[in-house]
């Protein structure tokens, strides 16, 4: 294998002025947890001022392609590009900068390889230098001419485009050393896992729940999962793709989620016995969000996280989540509140959960779900209905008991 590092550019973190060291280093620690994870040998994951770079030493030629899949995981990279790293050299400051960037354009144009270029051959090029390391005596427009003047006489054949090559051959010089290279591929932007703080995510085994679990995510949070499981109402297919849903989540987390499964039956019972049946779903929502406040006490968590969108359902007008939201102290976070369905759809289908939210099983809400519910709540309403529920069942103990009785798995990521 030609490349010997890779070399990871990040964005927001770097403005994140006195956490910015710790941002780093949990990049750095993520960066190095995927590629183990992808089982890529690396000789080590150093930070360098504005970059992350990844020593590949003599990894195998299949690990770039494992280690590509996994960078595009981490939170927080905006763009990596393996390389080829070389010592800074003050005297012949180019000679072997040339020597590695013909290797490299040899490979792109002989090979037609995947990838940025989609297996075509490249029909112009251009060379895209950044001196980062002031001492070198080359400037950037230097290094653009000279090197691309070498290229040419080395026989590349194809014209000079600056504006939209086919092929830019980027060299960025610092004091650590030159990194050389042909590709640039995205990263999936956001920030770190975890550096932001914690909060608990309801998921649902639905399309919405798991995308707004990895947008929160993708802004640091670190998410444990909480799935209402109404057994035999509900079969153990729903909760498996609860389930499978939090596997995929662990790709994005470092390889681990934690989800925690309440066993929500009782609860259910009490309501399609006692409540109104246009007020069940409203009730059920607020008994939801009393017991994952709970559950978020006991995570230390500071938000609840939903995959609510404004006006896609009934439960869902303003009137709704006002009513539902009242019964807790906590942000409630809904990143989805404003996408059209088609978006959140798109998004599921990119992070890999979609076909698993189309499994055909029911969950609890589909099951209890009224034919006319009420879509304009209002809170007193709600109120008077808990307080007619509460004179034939004691609420706490039954919100008590489904506290207790929501268990905690660590799941792995699901293989692909
Ligand atoms: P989803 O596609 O996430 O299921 P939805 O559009 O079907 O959402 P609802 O069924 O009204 O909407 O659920 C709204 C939100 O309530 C869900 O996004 C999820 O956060 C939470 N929720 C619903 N059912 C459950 C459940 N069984 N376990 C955990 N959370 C749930
Ligand atoms: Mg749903």
């Amino acid at each position: 294998m030609l490349f010997n590092s890779i070399l990871v550019r990040y964005g927001e973190i770097a403005l994140k002025g006195k956490n910015r060291p710790e941002f780093e280093g949990q990049l750095k620690r993520q960066v190095q947890q995927a590629l183990d994870m992808a089982n890529v040998p690396v000789d080590q994951v150093e930070r360098a001022y504005g970059r992350i770079v990844v020593d590949l030493g003599t990894a195998p030629p299949d690990a770039l392609a494992r280690a590509v899949q996994a960078m595009s995981r981490v939170f927080g990279i905006v763009s990596f590009s393996p390389a080829v790293r070389l010592p800074v050299e003050l005297e012949n400051p180019l000679e072997g900068v040339a020597e590695a960037a013909w290797a490299l354009v040899q490979e792109e144009i002989g090979m037609g390889s995947p990838g940025s270029l989609a297996g075509r051959r490249p029909r112009s090029f251009k060379v895209d230098a950044r001196r980062a390391y002031k001492r070198f005596p080359m400037s950037s427009l230097e290094i653009n001419r000279e090197l691309g003047a070498a290229l040419l006489r080395r026989g590349i054949g194809l014209p000079v485009e600056v504006h939209n090559p086919d092929l830019t051959v980027s060299v960025e010089v610092r004091q650590e050393g030159i990194y050389v290279s042909t590709r640039e591929y995205p990263g999936p932007g956001g920030l770190p896992y975890g550096v932001t703080g914690k909060a608990v995510l309801l998921l649902s085994g639905g399309i919405d729940s798991p995308v707004a679990g990895w947008m929160s995510m993708r802004r640091g949070i670190e998410v444990v999962g909480l799935h209402f499981h109404s057994y035999p109402f509900t079969s153990e297919e729903a909760l498996r793709k609860a389930e499978d849903l939090g596997r995929v989540l662990a790709r994005w987390a470092g390889g681990k989620f934690r989800l925690r499964v309440c066993h929500f039956t009782e609860v259910q019972k009490a309501i399609q016995r006692h409540v109104p049946e246009e007020l069940r779903i409203t009730i059920m929502r607020r008994m939801m969000f009393r017991i994952a406040e709970r559950i978020a006490a006991q995570e230390e968590a500071l938000a609840l996280i939903t995959g609510e969108n404004v006006a896609q359902v009934a439960s869902q007008t303003l009137e709704s989540l006002g009513v539902i939201e009242a019964v807790t102290q906590m942000p409630v976070l809904r990143p989805l509140a404003m996408f059209d369905k088609m978006e959140t759809i798109a998004k599921a289908k990119e992070i890999g959960t979609y076909e698993i939210s189309i499994r055909p099983y029911e969950d609890c809400c589909t099951i209890f779900t009224p034919v006319h519910p009420k879509t304009r709540p209002r809170l007193a309403e709600a109120e008077a209905a808990e307080e007619a529920l509460a004179a034939s069942v004691d609420i706490e103990q039954l919100l008590a008991a489904a506290v207790d009785s929501t268990a905690s798995t660590e799941l792995e990521p699901l293989p692909e």
